[in-house]
């Protein structure tokens, strides 16, 4: 007979924690969508690009949503996913700031149902979970801790960890300043923020935003605080600037010793 323990083991054996990019962009078009990843195909970070990129089947898989934070460019298709899938519960994690601009403005009874409390408190088609600065949680077989970065609007960025210890960190968006996000993270991934090129450095910290002589920066305190520099893809890119970014990016790439590249739709990664 097996153990439980066992079958866990034999389950998880050779298990690849997957990232597959759904949006990449900070500008919506017919060929560049909102931020978005998809992890193990069942837990989304944020939901700019959800619903458009994923076909019916795929979004009945999808069992959590994690969001950054409540610019509308990323929490847009919650109530768009939450309408198609009325029959079940998807688990949404965000902080309560977040929470409270989805329930204001998208599933307040006017724009969409308030699917927060509908069908029922007990059993509605979206449910909330507050989460707290630095404390972790369990999500599934995942383990999340929602760290704060810098950003116009109140905002965090996700750890995400599987049962494996792989892990990524999803940044959401940011500017500089994130020596103290790094005190509390190791992920073999980095998804950052990217939507300047370099000549628009000095007008990244207002918003919020990073451009790659920014990132230098916080790469290098991340080295310096981790010891290590782990792979780097950068998104929420600003299509005007991509191939400034592009050749940005890679110069920086070269300076660090570090694997730098740009994300898009439909890239996937397997950790
Ligand atoms: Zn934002
Ligand atoms: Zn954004």
């Amino acid at each position: 007979m097996t153990s439980a323990a066992e079958v866990f083991i034999i389950r998880t054996e050779g298990h690849k924690l997957k990232i597959k990019i759904l949006g990449a962009h900070g500008f919506e078009s017919r060929n560049t969508r909102l931020s978005s990843i998809l992890v193990d195909d069942i837990l989304a970070v944020d939901a700019g690009g959800l619903t458009s990129s994923l076909s019916f089947a795929e979004q009945e898989r999808v069992e959590f949503v994690l969001l950054t934070h409540g610019h509308y460019d990323h929490i847009r298709d919650v109530p768009a996913i939450a309408l198609k899938n009325s029959h079940r519960t998807i688990e949404v994690f965000a902080t309560e700031s977040t929470h409270e601009i989805l329930l204001t403005h998208l599933i307040n009874g006017v724009l969409y149902p308030r699917f927060a409390t509908w069908p029922s408190p007990e059993n509605p088609v979206l449910r909330l979970h507050t989460l707290e600065h630095y404390r972790a949680q369990t999500v599934g077989v995942y383990h999340v801790l929602p760290v704060p970065v810098v950003h116009a609007l109140s905002a965090v960025g996700y750890q995400i960890t599987d049962g494996q210890g792989k892990s990524i960190f999803f940044s959401g968006d940011t500017g500089p300043g994130l020596s103290s996000c790094w005190e509390h993270i190791t992920p073999q991934l980095l998804i950052m923020d990217m939507f300047f090129s370099n000549k628009s450095t000095a007008a990244a910290h207002k918003p919020g935003h990073l451009c790659p002589s920014l990132l230098r920066d916080e790469l290098v305190g991340f080295r310096r605080i981790n010891g290590y520099l782990p792979r780097v893809l950068l998104t929420h890119l600003n299509p005007e600037v991509e191939d400034e970014i592009r050749d940005e990016a890679a110069q920086l790439a070269k300076e660090l010793g570090a694997d730098i590249s740009l994300a898009y739709e439909g890239r996937e990664i397997s950790l």
